[in-house]
C-alpha cells in the first residue's frame, strides 16, 4: 500500500527502476524453479536404474557360491556404491520437494518414548554400537510422521556413529519443557569446531572433508534433518566442542 502510494507520485526513473525490479525478480523464481525441478527430475530418473543395478548385484551375491574373493569383493563394492548413490539420490528428492512445498507430511499421535525406543533397537541392527536411552518417567505425546521422524533420528544416530571412535557412547536423552518436546543426541566423538557449527545444516557441507570423505556421506544428511524437522513444526541446533563430542537437539511441538 504505502509502497504503492510511494511509486505512484514518484519520478519515472524509479517507476522504471521498480518494473525492471519486479521482472528480475520474477524472472529469478522462473529459473530456481526449473532448476528444482531438473534436479528432482534427473534425480528421479537415475534412482531407477540404479534401484535395479543394485538389485542383480544383491542377487549374484545371494546365489553364487563359486565366486572368488576377489569377484565378490567387487561385486559388494559396487553394490554398497550402488545403495549410497540411490540414498543420495533419495535425500535431494526429497530437498527438491521440500523447496517446491511438496513434501507432505502425515502427521499423527505418538509416545516419543515408544518410538525412540523403537527406531534405537532397528539403528542397533545394522551399527554395533550401544546405544542407550535416559528417558522421561511419563510418556511424551507428539505430533509427527512416523517415516520422517525415523529418517532425522537415524541420520543423527548415524552421525553420532561415523564421527565417534568405536565403543564409545551414543546417548540419547528425551524431555519435555512445557510445550515443547525435546530430543537430544549424544556423542563423545571427534566434535565439531566452533566457526563450523552453523553451517553444518547447510546442502553439502562438510566440516573436514579429508576424515568425512571416509565416512561415505555427501554432507546433505543434516540438510535432510534441518528440513525435515522444520516441516513438522520443530527447531534442531547442535551444541559441540572439538575433542569431546556433539550434541544435537530437537525440539518438537508436543
Ligand atoms: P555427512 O555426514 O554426509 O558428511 P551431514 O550433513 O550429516 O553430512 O553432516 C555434515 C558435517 O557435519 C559432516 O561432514 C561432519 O563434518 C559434521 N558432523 C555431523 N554430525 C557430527 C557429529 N555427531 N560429530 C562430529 N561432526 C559431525
Amino acid at each position: 500500500g504505502k509502497a504503492q502510494l510511494y511509486l505512484d507520485n514518484a519520478p519515472s526513473e524509479v517507476k522504471e527502476l521498480a518494473q525492471t525490479l519486479t521482472m528480475l525478480l520474477s524472472r529469478l523464481s522462473q529459473s530456481w524453479e526449473q532448476e528444482r525441478e531438473f534436479v528432482s527430475n534427473v534425480s528421479h530418473e537415475l534412482r531407477t536404474p540404479l534401484t535395479i543395478v543394485h538389485g542383480y548385484l544383491q542377487s549374484v551375491l545371494r546365489r553364487q557360491n563359486n565366486l572368488t574373493q576377489t569377484q565378490q569383493e567387487a561385486l559388494e563394492t559396487a553394490a554398497s556404491e550402488a545403495e549410497r548413490t540411490i540414498r543420495l539420490l533419495q535425500d535431494l528428492l526429497d530437498l527438491a520437494r521440500a523447496d517446491s512445498g511438496y513434501l507432505h507430511f502425515q502427521m499423527k499421535s505418538y509416545v516419543l518414548n515408544d518410538l525412540v525406543e523403537e527406531i534405537v533397537v532397528m539403528a542397533e541392527k545394522y551399527s554395533d554400537r550401544v546405544i542407550t536411552i535416559e528417558s522421561t518417567s511419563y510418556p511424551i505425546e507428539v505430533k509427527v510422521d512416523y517415516s520422517r521422524i525415523k529418517q532425522v533420528l537415524l541420520n543423527l544416530i548415524d552421525n553420532a556413529v561415523k564421527y565417534s571412535e568405536a565403543g564409545t557412547p551414543v546417548i540419547f536423552k528425551l524431555n519435555q519443557l512445557k510445550e515443547t518436546a525435546i530430543i537430544q543426541v549424544c556423542d563423545k566423538g571427534y566434535g565439531i569446531p566452533l566457526q563450523h557449527q552453523a553451517r553444518i545444516f547447510e546442502r553439502f557441507y562438510r566440516v573436514d572433508e579429508s576424515r568425512s570423505h571416509m565416512t561415505g556421506g555427501c554432507g546433505l544428511g543434516l540438510s535432510i534433518v534441518k528440513t525435515l524437522v522444520e516441516g513438522m513444526g520443530g527447531s534442531v541446533s547442535v551444541q559441540s566442542k572439538l575433542g569431546e563430542g556433539s550434541i544435537f537437539t530437537i525440539s518438537l511441538p508436543v
